[in-house]
């Protein structure tokens, strides 16, 4: 019984205790989960990131070193709402050792989109609407907060100089993409990451394939959207940083077949970050960049 007290004692102490070195170590799945442990962490962690750019995390899988850099976290930050599928497991596991954070934990059911091709299932993309992405850093600050209370107070303010930063770009992507005629504001790309996007900032999003980069596309599928594109008159598809290019080429192909010329309108960044370092490597970088590229393409 007293070495159980002993025990349970130093649980509790460990949480409020300083990092060893300084900093607690903090493993998160994608860029832009890593970026808002960063920016709400500041001082007090050292973030390592398991995707890197161009990094597709529908269908990424931990390697023996990721392991070790989950093993050798203090805790773990992840996107969540199925978005690494491939992921579950490990995360389960070492939920029982140290916590284990999705930031979308908090969204509610009513925030949420469905995936059209699994209605059951939420659509995971939901850092393309920076007001829901804001309540992802609200996560980070509370989950952080809670495991380091001590620390509290920085969280809460790192929180919110970048949530103002935020609402900026919210703001700053509404009034941009307003600037679109309506009839000429529509997103196509080969994978459909942009539907909380287009619901935030009245854009009309088509893709080719669906929610996840897992599942297949036909033949059919290509036919039906270049059908599409012919009778709608649009001019210009997007291809994604994280998935190939070709399937969104052969839309393009498809279309030239029948006389209709689509150009490639750009690339975004939809499941991934850009290179650290460039301004496409930040959160706000990546989402001001295709922003920018869907204005300068329709506009
Ligand atoms: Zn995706």
């Amino acid at each position: 019984m007293l070495s159980l007290a002993v025990l349970l004692a130093g649980c509790g102490a460990a949480q409020t205790a300083e990092a060893p070195d300084g900093k607690w170590k903090v493993t998160a799945t994608t860029g832009m989960v890593a970026d808002i442990v960063k920016q709400v962490g500041g001082d007090h962690v050292e973030v390592t990131q398991l995707m890197s750019a161009g990094v597709d995390p529908h269908l990424y899988k931990a390697s023996e070193g990721d392991i070790k850099r989950i093993e050798d976290a203090d805790l773990i930050f992840y996107s969540g709402l199925h978005l690494e599928g491939k992921m579950v497991e490990i995360f389960e596991k070492m939920s029982k050792k140290k916590p284990v954070k999705a930031v979308t934990a908090g969204l509610s059911k009513e925030q949420l989109l469905a995936d059209p091709a699994a209605p059951e299932n939420p659509d995971p993309h939901v850092w393309f609407d920076v007001s829901l992405w804001m309540k992802a850093v609200e996560q980070v600050r509370d989950d952080l907060s809670a495991f380091d209370q001590a620390h509290k107070e920085v969280y809460a303010a790192n929180a919110e100089k970048y949530l103002a930063e935020l609402k900026q770009l919210d703001d700053y992507a509404r009034t941009e993409l307003a600037s679109i005629p309506k009839e000429r504001r529509v997103l196509v790309t080969a994978h459909d990451a942009f539907q909380y996007f287009g619901r935030a900032y009245d854009v009309e999003v088509m893709g080719l394939q669906g929610i996840s980069t897992a599942a297949e596309y036909g033949l059919k599928d290509v036919q039906t959207l270049v059908d599409t594109l012919v009778s709608r008159k649009i001019k210009a598809v997007f291809v994604e940083s994280s998935v190939p290019k070709r399937s969104i080429e052969a839309v393009v192909q498809g279309a030239a077949a029948k006389n209709h010329t689509v150009t490639i309108g750009g690339e975004l960044f939809s499941d991934a970050m850009g290179e650290p370092g460039t301004p496409e490597g930040s959160y706000i970088g990546m989402v001001k960049h295709n922003v920018d590229t869907i204005v300068n393409a329709l506009k």
